[in-house]
């Protein structure tokens, strides 16, 4: 794949659909890591050079970021390289310091995007200043929230406003540490068709070796381009190290992935059939992933039924499994024909699935 910089959806329209390429660290860890990591993505074609200053950890006392003193390295990076600099702000002191060091974009992280009085407070300390900024999706999955913390910054004057995909946080870990659910971007695509929206592969999977899987998904469904996580040395990172590819890897990865120069989901209309059959794909793997947890659950059952010597099937329980399910079909719209047909499938899987472990 060629690739070329680009600033806005309609400067990347203009150069043939070329995907805007933005890659970094998780977290600034050391001046000279981050240059190393910045070094070996020097010919990668990239335009902004990503990398989180302030990190919002879940528990405390892990690594929370090196703070301000990050963006003078971050500049160093700039006057090396040639790339933009973008860091994710999450409160207005973070923002002053970010303009302070002439930071090139900022972005805001899905915890953030998930609390309006947050987004309000940052869209209000950018007032009177032109600096592009780019929303990922909240961590849970409401497209209005997302929308929402979009018009924010609209609303107050920045005119840049891009969005990121980054999936949305699960309970239980499926596959993916979080899920991709591409009806909601695409829904996105659909209410403001004109802002460009790039996916972040790395938040999505969690996992190095899915990223170009997620990263060509991305561009098969008309995304605009990736942010991707990019450590010199994934394994010893200080955050996030299990999905970080190495900028070799990078490299190689936009070098094979296809960016399709006609799909143009917006300009055909997302209500064409082909995209519609692409969610409909997307919902049948969901629904296939969720048969898949289901009967990881069965399986642990399982294997309390035989430490405990129980019968696989008990008569009550699946009763009100049966029952309860169709009283819930019925509620959404569905047949009772169809909820029994479906659950007495699922019942007879989880049976096969449990007298495998308890025969074992
Ligand atoms: C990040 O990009 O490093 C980050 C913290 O991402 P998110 O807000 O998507 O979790
Ligand atoms: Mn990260």
């Amino acid at each position: 794949m060629e690739v070329e910089q680009v600033q806005t959806k309609e400067q990347a329209q203009q150069k043939e659909n070329k995907p805007l390429l933005m890659a970094g660290p998780c977290s600034v860890e050391t001046r000279e890591g981050l240059l190393i990591t910045a070094e070996q993505l020097k010919d990668s074609g990239i335009e902004y050079f990503r990398a989180g200053i302030w990190k919002p950890r879940t528990r405390p006392g892990q690594f929370e970021g090196v703070g301000a003193k990050g963006l003078k390295w971050l500049n160093e990076v700039k006057e090396k390289y040639g790339f933009k600099i973008c860091t994710e702000v999450a409160n207005f002191k973070h923002v002053y310091d970010a303009l302070r060091n002439n930071i090139d974009m900022i972005w805001i992280g899905a915890r953030t995007s998930s609390n309006p009085f947050a987004v309000q407070e940052i869209a209000e300390s950018l007032s009177g200043v032109d600096i592009p900024v780019w929303v990922k999706n909240p961590i849970n999955p409401d497209l209005g929230l997302w929308i929402g913390a979009i018009e924010r910054f609209k609303k107050l004057g920045i005119k840049n406003v891009g969005a990121i995909h980054r999936g949305f946080s699960v309970y239980q870990k499926d596959k993916f540490r979080n899920p991709p659910k591409w009806q909601i971007p695409l829904g996105l695509k659909k209410e403001i068709p004109d802002m460009p929206i790039i996916v972040d592969p790395s938040h999505i999977t969690g996992d190095n070796k899915l990223v170009s899987e997620i990263s060509q998904m991305a561009f098969d469904l008309a995304f605009d381009g990736l942010m991707v996580e990019v450590h010199y040395d994934p394994k010893i990172a200080w955050s996030d190290a299990k999905q970080q590819i190495t900028p070799t890897e990078f490299i190689d990865m936009v070098g094979n992935l296809k960016f399709p120069k006609s799909i143009d989901i917006e300009k055909n209309s997302i209500d064409d059939l082909s995209t519609l059959r692409s969610e409909i794909d997307l919902l049948d793997n969901e629904i296939l992933g969720l048969f898949q947890s289901r009967m990881e659950m069965v399986k642990k059952i399982g294997k309390i039924k035989k430490e405990k010597n129980l019968t696989i099937f008990q008569n009550d329980r699946w009763k009100e499994i049966l029952d309860r399910s169709i009283a819930l079909a019925k509620s959404r719209g569905l047949s009772e024909r169809f909820a029994e047909q479906v659950f007495k499938a699922i019942h007879q899987e989880s049976i096969e699935h449990q007298t495998r472990i308890i025969r074992d």
